[in-house]
C-alpha cells in the first residue's frame, strides 16, 4: 500500500512540498495550498471494496478507525504513523430526519447533520484531529522547529486546538476577539490549558497578528489556510453521502465564515466521485449572516472579485468573518457544484433556529443561518417538494445559552421573538397553577 498525499498550490504553480514540513502558503504566488492525494494510487481498490472497508470501521474501537475521520485514513493522511494519532472518535455524528420541520417547509425529505455533536461540540474537531496528529509527528521526529499550535478563532477553533493540543501533550496558544465570543466558547480553551488570549479586535484582526507571531516557524499556525485542516473536514460530505449507503442528496445547505468548511465539504465530495463511488454531486448552497456577507456580496456580482469587508456583529458570531481566508477555494467549489450562495438577517436566523427548536432540535445560531437560508429557497421555488435536503449543523446550541435565553426574553436586537416562550413565574399555589396549565393547553389546542 503506497498511498500518498503532499501540499500543492491551489493556483497551479510548481512545487510539492511534505504534509511534515511548515508551510502554509504558496512561495511563488502566496495562494494557499492544497492536500492533493494520488489518486491513481487509490483506485487498487475497486468504489464497492472502498464502501466495505470503510462500513467495516464504523463504530470500531479499532485505533484508529473508530474515529470517523480516521475511518477514512487512506484517503486523509495516509502515511501518518497510527501512533503519533491524535484522536477522540470524532466523527460519525448523527444525520437524522428532521420530518416535523420538514413537513411544515413542504421538505419531507429534510435530513440535519448533527455536527455539533462531537468532541468540543462543533465540526472544527474533525479537522483539528489531523492537524494536531501531523504536528504531533513534527514534534516527535525531533527535528522540527515546531513548539507550539496557535489559531485565531472564533470561538470553536479554539476550543478544538485546546482540547486536541491538550490530549497530545502540546502546548497551544488561541487567539480571541475580546467580548465577541460565547461564554462556553470561553471558558473551553481556558479549561484545556491553552494560553488564552483575548485581543481588543474583531477576528480578522487576530487573524492579522497571529499570521505575524507565526511567521518564524517555531509556533504552527492552525487556521483553516492550513489545508491540513480541510483534509479532516472534508469527511462530512463523504460520511452524509455513506449514511445514505453511498447515495448522494439533491443539496447540502451550510452556514459559511472563512470558508473552509464549504471548500472540504467539495473536496471530499469530488474524492468520491473520482474513486468512481458516486456519479452525481449534490448542489451546494453557502448560508451567510447578511451582517458579514462577503461571500454573498461577490456571488450576487457574479464571482468577479472578493469582496472583504469589515464584519459587523450578528449573533452568528462564528461566521462574524468579513475577509474568508478560503475565498478562492470555496468559490471553485462553489462553481462545480453549482452551488447558490444565501443570506439571513439576525430575525431570520434568530427565528429559523427557534422554530426548528420547537420540533425538538437545539440549534446554534449559525445553523438558524442554514435553516433560514433553506426556507427562502424552498419558498422561491429553487429547492423543490420532492429533493433531498441536507442541513449541515455545525455547532452544538448549548454553546449559546445567551443566545437562547435572549431570544425568549425576546431582548434580541434586530429580533422580533414570534417563537419566545418564557417560563411563567407562579406562586406555589396548586390551583393557580393549574388554571396557567389549561389556559395553556386549550391555546395549543
Ligand atoms: C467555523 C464555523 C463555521 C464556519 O466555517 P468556515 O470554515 O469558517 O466557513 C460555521 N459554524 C460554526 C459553528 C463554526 O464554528
Ligand atoms: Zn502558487
Amino acid at each position: 500500500m503506497a498511498y500518498s498525499a503532499w501540499f500543492q498550490c491551489v493556483r497551479g504553480c510548481e512545487g510539492h512540498w511534505s504534509l511534515y514540513e511548515v508551510i502554509y502558503r504558496c512561495p511563488t504566488c502566496g495562494g494557499l495550498l492544497e492536500v492533493i492525494h494520488d489518486v491513481d494510487a487509490l483506485r487498487d481498490r475497486g468504489p464497492l471494496a472502498w464502501m466495505r472497508l470503510m462500513d467495516d470501521r464504523v463504530g470500531t474501537t479499532n485505533w484508529p478507525y473508530g474515529s470517523g475521520v480516521w475511518g477514512k485514513k487512506e484517503w486523509v493522511v495516509p502515511d501518518l504513523d497510527d501512533d503519533n494519532l491524535v484522536s477522540m472518535f470524532e466523527g460519525n455524528s448523527n444525520l437524522f430526519w428532521a420530518h416535523r420541520l420538514g413537513l411544515q417547509i413542504g421538505i419531507e425529505d429534510l435530513w440535519v447533520k448533527m455536527c455539533g455533536n462531537s468532541h468540543t461540540g462543533s465540526f472544527k474537531d474533525l479537522g483539528m484531529t489531523v492537524l494536531v496528529s501531523v504536528v504531533n509527528q513534527m514534534m516527535r521526529s525531533g527535528t522540527s522547529p515546531v513548539k507550539a499550535v496557535a489559531c485565531a478563532s472564533t470561538g470553536d477553533t479554539s476550543a478544538a486546538l485546546a482540547a486536541y493540543g491538550a490530549a497530545a501533550g502540546i502546548p497551544t496558544i488561541v487567539f480571541l476577539p475580546r467580548g465577541k465570543v460565547s461564554a462556553a466558547q470561553l471558558i473551553q480553551p481556558i479549561a484545556n490549558g491553552a494560553l488564552v488570549l483575548a485581543l481588543d479586535t474583531d477576528f480578522d484582526g487576530c487573524m492579522r497578528i497571529v499570521q505575524e507571531v507565526t511567521e518564524d516557524n517555531s509556533i504552527y499556525l492552525a487556521n483553516s489556510m492550513n489545508s491540513l485542516r480541510i483534509e479532516g473536514q472534508k469527511t462530512v460530505g463523504i460520511e452524509i453521502v455513506q449514511q445514505f449507503d453511498w447515495a448522494v442528496p439533491d443539496w447540502i445547505v451550510m452556514p459559511v465564515g472563512n470558508l473552509g468548511n464549504i471548500s472540504a465539504l467539495g473536496k471530499g465530495l469530488l474524492l468520491l466521485r473520482d474513486l468512481g463511488i458516486i456519479s452525481k454531486l449534490p448542489r451546494l448552497v453557502a448560508a451567510q449572516a447578511e451582517k458579514a456577507n462577503p461571500l454573498y456580496r461577490s456571488y450576487r456580482a457574479g464571482f468577479q472579485e472578493k469582496m472583504a469587508m469589515q464584519a459587523e456583529t450578528t449573533l452568528a458570531s462564528a461566521i462574524q468573518i468579513g475577509n474568508p481566508v478560503s475565498y478562492e477555494k470555496a468559490v471553485k467549489v462553489l462553481e462545480q457544484f453549482d452551488g447558490i450562495v444565501e443570506q439571513a438577517s439576525e430575525h431570520e436566523l434568530a427565528n429559523a433556529a427557534a422554530r426548528a427548536d420547537r420540533t425538538g432540535m437545539y440549534c446554534c445560531p449559525h445553523t438558524g443561518v442554514a435553516l433560514a437560508a433553506l426556507f427562502k429557497l424552498v419558498e422561491r421555488g429553487v429547492v423543490r417538494h420532492n429533493e433531498r435536503v441536507v442541513v449541515i449543523s455545525t455547532a452544538h446550541g448549548l454553546k449559546f445559552t445567551s443566545f437562547k435565553t435572549g431570544y425568549h426574553e425576546d431582548t434580541l436586537a434586530e429580533v422580533e421573538a414570534l417563537d419566545a416562550n418564557p417560563p411563567v413565574y407562579l406562586p406555589a399555589d396548586a390551583k393557580v397553577v393549574r388554571q396557567t396549565i389549561d389556559r395553556r393547553l386549550a391555546q395549543a389546542a
